[in-house]
């Protein structure tokens, strides 16, 4: 199981060295909408090469929405069924739908390296 999950992570494309053309749009006044719509801590949204977050992001929050943003260069408008069949696996294996989604691993993977630059 714990294989299969990484190879589906591999899938997903991690290539911090790309930095893809992207938009970032902060509008506070999303927070409480997207606290409805999405999950209730919620930060930010990646509709293709745009960012959408009620607030500035930092470095890593940066890199964890432009793997998303390379995800979605990679599997263009189908990444919504991707994404979403990705979320059906883990709950299928009693696991988060959100954490422990593969894009969002990856972008997770993404957002720890800038945290180790920062350590380091
Ligand atoms: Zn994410």
């Amino acid at each position: 199981m714990i294989r299969a999950h990484r190879t589906q992570v591999d899938l997903h494309s991690y290539h911090p060295r790309v930095t893809p053309t992207y938009r970032v749009h902060v509008l506070p006044w999303l927070r409480p909408l997207g606290g409805r719509v999405l999950i209730a801590n919620w930060l930010a949204i990646t509709i293709g090469h745009d960012i959408w977050c009620w607030r500035p992001l930092d470095v890593a929050e940066l890199a964890h929405e432009l793997c998303h943003v390379r995800q979605w260069e990679r599997y263009g408008v189908s990444f919504i069924g991707a994404y979403a069949l990705a979320s059906m696996v883990a709950l299928s294996s009693r696991r988060h739908w959100y954490r422990d989604n593969a894009f969002e691993i990856a972008a997770q993977q993404a957002a720890s390296v800038e945290i180790g630059r920062d350590a380091g």
